[in-house]
């Protein structure tokens, strides 16, 4: 058998690309407690501002977490973000946020989060080194302090979400997590790329995590590039070791104008 090693992506010029990437675990180190505040490269900013401008504005944040939970992390840097799996859809730094969902779904979703909150925290008390966290959008199990809880944590979560329809169950890095089931960041994704400056060029995904899979599947689709940082299996034909080797290739991407 001959061993394969990762596969580096290539670098393409910034006036070519759709840059699409995730924030924790590819921009940011992956924080054990999501809950934690990553620690950001004072590199990153910059970085970050420089994509912008270089890719006429087809730079984009594509996140679990909510559109106004980054921003708070991003402090000054204005980017499209397509926050909360792509439920959250703010095509450019100036417009408002829309919603995959009419306002009396949204305020259906949100009694079914109050529901899936409640459930969670009754069955986190019960078991060590489980909690339950209520985020704008989404309700999430953290099971990262008893990773040997896993395989019970989805069969709770499993059996709460077939209770509870219109919400999906996002498997992640030690946790499990309810967000709404008519949005993914693949379907985020390809509705992105039809809109201008996205339109047109070739998308480059970056992301870590099992939720990043809708989004490479689709980047694939398009003719694009998709990178998974870090090991395991994935859709994704390319790898880099870890979010410092993310910067170090989106700044060569940068320095190709
Ligand atoms: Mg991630």
């Amino acid at each position: 058998m001959i061993a394969s090693g990762p596969v580096k992506p290539p670098v393409l010029a910034p006036c070519e690309v759709a840059l699409m990437l995730d924030f924790d675990g590819t921009l940011v180190p992956y924080a054990s407690e999501t809950r934690l505040i990553p620690v950001i490269d004072p590199r990153l900013p910059g970085l970050l501002e420089r994509l912008g401008k270089d890719t006429g504005g087809a730079t984009v944040i594509v996140s679990g977490r909510g559109v106004n939970e980054l921003q708070g992390l991003l402090g000054p840097i204005r980017l499209p973000i397509l926050g909360t799996h792509g439920f959250e859809f703010r095509a450019s730094p100036e417009a408002a946020i829309e919603l995959e969902s009419t306002a009396s779904d949204t305020r259906d979703m949100l009694d079914g989060l109050d529901r899936l909150y409640t459930q969670s925290s009754a069955w986190a008390q019960k078991h060590r080194g489980i909690s339950a966290e209520r985020k704008a959008l989404t309700v999430v199990v953290h099971f990262h302090d008893a990773p040997e809880m896993a395989d019970l944590a989805y069969r709770f979560a499993r059996e709460a979400c077939d209770g509870n329809p219109g919400f999906a169950l996002q498997a992640g890095r030690g946790v499990a997590e309810f967000r709404p089931a008519n949005a993914d960041k693949g379907s985020a994704i390809k509705r992105l790329m039809d809109k201008p400056p996205f339109s047109g060029r070739r998308p480059i995904f970056i992301g870590d995590d099992l939720a990043d899979e809708a989004g490479f599947q689709v980047v694939n689709s398009l003719g694009g590039i998709s990178i998974k940082v870090g090991p395991g299996e994935s859709a994704a034909p390319f790898s880099l070791a870890t979010s410092q080797d993310v910067l170090a290739y989106l700044g060569s991407i940068s320095m190709q104008l």
